[in-house]
């Protein structure tokens, strides 16, 4: 299938021999010969490409109630853009060693990647070493008790960032006001400030801006916030009747709000607490663009699920209305659900994802994987949405 060769290409890196560097202390020895062997992966990836156990269509095992993990799993592997970062190795050159984890739990990740990519064969593949290591980043894990696909997703984005942050030393925080300058060149700054202590891959590919905007209701300034977004958390729109959609969520999102009585905030102007209303836009466009449906009352302690049916579009989500500029990125297609069936108290998640080489989606059950259709895809259970920026939006 020459298709398959033309979407998606695997680079090899160029390694050193071993031997080439003799003076190397003992550990980075150790890290050279895992290169090599992650060459030799490389190697079997070129090799496997046209065959099918090169379309990751592998499902992972259950550790027990261990699905919220799977499912976020099998929507990160088909990731393009970060399943390359694993499969090809780029993520070794800025494995961040001052990080807190020394790199072991992006290692494991890349690992997990490149098993459920490079395994010839149906078994479905165990997390075990991966679980391991995330519940060292975050002992939250620990155990098997069942947790939130998006909590979790939050976690594990913030574990593969920090060990493959570009900087290695942040910078003293900046005295220099901002408010001066017109709203466009403040988000500028302040996301180059963002850059300066947070730059890695999962910050290209997955974090926005956000913009808030309070407008004091008795003199009318308005102080703008600009905040890095990872994803955004959508209230579920509720409408007497007809289908609530997804652009209905997102309004109700970016919907002006009015702060009042104690959550009164203090106008810069007028220097006292005042009546004000606040409202969100998009300053930013992430080229991975992750929306958590709000279904459950509370993350952590859930006592109420709202099993309402939102409809999303497949294709061409478009977003420029919630755009705080006039901007033309923002058109998005879907990839990746995560879904979440039953109650608050015994759910199970799944994934449907569309397969990066084939275009096909799957069903992701634990270990089964088994072929839908895209009309299949929206659903009530859907619970974390995984959408790319259009590339014909990303001039
Ligand atoms: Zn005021």
């Amino acid at each position: 299938m020459p298709s398959l060769r033309r979407s998606y290409r695997v680079t090899v890196p160029e390694d050193p021999p071993v031997t080439a560097f003799p003076f190397l202390r003992q550990d980075l020895r150790r890290k050279t010969s895992t290169m090599l062997v992650s060459t030799f992966v490389g190697f079997l990836i070129n090799q496997a490409k046209n065959s099918k156990s090169a379309q990751a269509l592998l499902g992972l095992k259950n550790l027990g109630n261990t699905c919220f993990m799977n499912s976020i799993l099998q929507c990160l592997s088909n990731t393009q853009s970060l399943r390359d970062y694993c499969l090809n190795n780029s993520y070794r050159r800025e494995l961040n060693s001052s990080s807190r984890g020394n790199g072991t739990l992006m290692e494991e990740f890349a690992r997990l990647i490149q098993r459920l990519w490079t395994s010839s064969g149906s078994d479905a593949v165990g997390p075990s070493e991966f679980k391991t290591q995330i519940q060292k980043y975050a002992p939250r894990f620990v155990g098997y008790n069942q947790q939130d696909a998006q909590e979790f997703l939050r976690f594990l984005l913030d574990g593969l960032h920090n060990e493959v942050n570009r900087v290695t030393v942040r910078p003293r925080g900046h005295a220099e006001d901002l408010d001066h300058l017109p709203d466009d060149e403040k988000g500028k700054r302040m996301w180059n400030r963002y850059l300066e202590r947070e730059d890695s891959k999962i910050v290209d590919l997955f974090v926005g801006q956000l913009k808030s905007s309070l407008t004091c209701c008795q003199c009318g300034y308005c102080s703008t916030v600009f905040d890095p977004f990872w994803d955004l958390s959508l209230p579920i729109a509720k409408k007497g009747h007809g289908e609530v959609s997804l652009m209905d969520c997102m309004r109700l999102f970016t919907k002006e709000d009015v702060l009042d009585g104690d959550e009164k905030p203090t106008c810069y102007r007028c220097k006292a607490r005042r009546k004000c209303t606040k409202k969100f836009t998009i300053q930013r466009f992430p080229k991975i663009l992750v929306l958590h449906l709000k279904r459950f009352s509370e993350a952590r302690i859930r006592t109420s699920k709202l099993s309402t049916f939102v409809s999303f579009p497949l294709k061409e989500l478009d977003l420029r209305e919630f755009a705080s500029e006039n901007s033309t990125n923002a058109v998005y297609n879907l990839y990746a659900v995560s879904n979440h069936s039953g109650t608050t108290m015994g759910g199970h998640y799944t994934a449907y994802c569309r397969n990066p080489p084939s275009g096909e989606w799957y069903t992701f059950n634990d270990s089964r994987v088994t072929p839908m259709s895209s009309s299949q895809v929206r659903g009530s259970d859907a619970y974390v949405l995984f959408y790319e920026l259009a590339t014909s939006s990303r001039m």
